[in-house]
Parts: structure tokens; sequence; C-alpha cells
């Protein structure tokens, strides 16, 4: 082999490592936003099984037992709740994750003004 080639092969292999190297870089960034955005979906799942184990909870046991409905709160920030609020869903401590049927929650309302 002469001294050309060699030097030729080696410039391009500099090349191609270079841009394996920014191909490893693009992909730890998308490896970086799946994790983000495998967390938050974990979380919202986390979220709608609490939900969910509530609203079962409320269909078993009608007596209006307030005890555990507080603990039942997520540790959102206020715009998710709101969303929740919106969605048709009480997020007070007297009846939280349980539908409310297109009536405003006036506890719902006190909670949300205190919140903000
Ligand atoms: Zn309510």
């Amino acid at each position: 082999m002469k001294k050309r080639e060699v030097f030729d092969q080696v410039s391009d292999m500099e090349k191609r490592i270079g841009e394996l190297y920014e191909q490893l870089g693009d992909l730890k960034d998308h490896l970086g936003k799946m994790l983000e955005e495998n967390n938050r979906l974990a979380m919202e799942n986390h979220h709608l099984r609490n939900r969910l184990d509530g609203g079962e909870k409320q269909d078993e046991n009608t007596d209006n037992d307030h005890s555990h409905a507080e603990s039942e709160i997520p540790g959102e920030g206020y715009d998710n709740l709101a969303r929740l609020y919106e969605e048709g869903f009480h997020i007070c401590n007297v009846h939280f994750g349980s539908p409310r049927q297109d009536e405003d929650c006036l506890f719902c309302l006190l909670f949300l003004n205190k919140n903000k």
C-alpha cells in the first residue's frame, strides 16, 4: 500500500468517525427526550390509575366517606387540577375523582381559587 493511499484511508476514516460521533450526539438527544416523555407518561398513568381507583371506590361505596379522599389528590400543579375539573371531574376533597355531571361544584371552585 502506498503512503498516499494509507493517508487517504485514514482521513476517510476520520471523517466517518466524525459523522458517527455526530449521529451519536443526535441519538443521545433523542434518547433524552424519549426518557422525559416516558417519565411524563408514567406519571400520567399513575395519576389516571389513582383516579380510576377513586372512581371505583366511589361507586361501591355511596355513603359520603370523606376521610380517604384527601390523600388521593396528586401532588400536581394547579393546571392539571384545573384541567381535571374542566374534563368534568371533582378535584375537591369531598368528591375527588368522581364525575361532576355538568354541575359546578362549590367545593371544587373554592379549592381552585385557594390554589391559584
Ligand atoms: Zn367537587
